[in-house]
């Protein structure tokens, strides 16, 4: 099982509540940003661009309390910036775990080794450690040579303390199934509960805008990933969300499914684009014109995407919208290898391509980088 059966029981009676209640725009899981300062610069997100008094500001657990409870969903996820640099992020895990809420508390994992002793192993934490691939790939992807090996010392150290220890892999174009899958059979050796894979969102901040996947690549690069899929790898996704992934599903985007807090408030209308905040969780509701928003809607921010935030919230509603729902997730959950000779083929002639030059963000030691993943990274920003 790749959720604990208490975890599955309570978001599964979560969302009947709401179907049985008539709520069509029910949130699932928050996505709590207590800071955006993060100790890592990678290229393909814009959070540090933040000018600096923004960097430095952080909510406090208080905030994060209240907002949980404003919106009330089961589970919370903890990305940011980097939140292991929060300095009461052990009291604001603690308070939401004495809440009962599913913690995802989203990490590169550089600082977990050292900080592990202020948190304590329970069901309702997970430390969800960001990898982006094989040693290789991680490194180019967060631009920061050795950071994969320190990600996955923190893994195997939190592992054999006992605490639930997830994964969340972003892939951008250039990546090479081939090596993401040996990546999936690393990452399940080190000893992690389960896997989460997602394309890469073209933020407009992030200073590397040519590596982002569309939905046709996209699609083709999931199948060849994710079908044939071996026994031994564990998905921390809804089942639908991955069929969407593969092709094998259309969904639409769900907004207000992962709604994200932030020292600026409720951010509108979802966790990838800012069109202005409010300051409760119910303004946000009421004043998002959400017919705007999704791939369906034209909007040509919502064109390529195809992120867990958008959709996994959808598979999950699909799920529990309909006698079909169900038994397709449990077709997928106890019989979904995916035999697929096509998707073999795609996999065996995959010729891995070079990601071309990589810009790095901001430092004034900082260089661009001009070789490619396949290539021998020759120069890297220096911290
Ligand atoms: S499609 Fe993506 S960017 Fe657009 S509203 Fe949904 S999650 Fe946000």
């Amino acid at each position: 099982m790749a959720v604990p059966v208490s975890q599955a029981w309570t978001v599964a009676s979560y969302v009947l509540k709401q179907k049985f209640t008539g709520r069509k725009k029910y949130p699932l899981v928050l996505m709590l940003e207590p800071l955006f300062r993060c100790n890592l610069a990678c290229a393909g997100c814009g959070k540090i661009q933040y000018p600096a008094h923004i960097l430095k500001a952080e909510l406090t657990p208080e905030q994060c309390f209240k907002a949980v409870e404003e919106c009330g969903t089961p589970m919370v996820a903890i990305p940011g910036g980097e939140p292991l640099l929060h300095p009461q992020m052990p009291e604001i895990v603690a308070g939401l775990v004495a809440r009962k809420k599913y913690v995802y508390m989203c990490t590169n994992a550089l600082l977990l080794k050292e900080k592990l002793h202020l948190f304590t192993p329970s069901k309702f934490l997970s430390f969800s450690v960001h990898v982006d691939g094989e040693k290789e790939h991680h490194d180019f992807s967060v631009c920061r040579e050795g950071g994969y090996d320190i990600a996955m010392e923190g893994v195997r150290e939190a592992v054999a303390a006992g605490f639930r220890v997830t994964t969340n892999t972003t892939l951008f174009d250039g990546a090479d199934p081939n090596s993401v899958r040996r990546h999936f059979d690393q990452l399940m050796d080190a000893g992690v509960e389960s896997m989460m894979v997602s394309p890469g969102y073209t933020y407009d901040k992030a200073p590397d805008q040519q590596h982002f996947l569309g939905r046709a690549k996209s699609r083709k690069m999931f199948r060849a990933i994710l079908s044939n899929r071996k026994k031994t790898w564990a998905f921390n996704a809804s089942p639908m969300f991955m069929e969407f992934l593969m092709g094998k599903k259309e969904l639409t985007c769900t907004p207000w499914g992962m709604p994200t807090y932030s020292i600026f408030g409720w951010q509108k209308p979802c966790y990838l684009l800012q069109d202005g905040y409010a300051d409760t969780f119910k303004e946000l509701m009421e004043a998002v014109e959400w017919s705007n928003y999704g791939t369906e809607s034209g909007n040509p921010r919502c064109a390529n995407c195809m992120v867990h935030s958008g959709y996994e919230a959808s598979g999950v509603n699909y799920t529990f919208g309909s006698l079909k729902g169900l038994l397709q997730t449990a077709k997928a959950m106890f019989m979904g290898s995916y035999t697929d000779p096509d998707a073999q083929d795609l996999l065996n002639k995959w010729e891995p391509t070079n990601h071309g030059p990589l810009v790095q963000i901001g430092a004034p030691q900082a260089v661009v980088v001009t070789t490619s993943v396949n290539d021998k990274m020759t120069s890297m920003a220096g911290d």
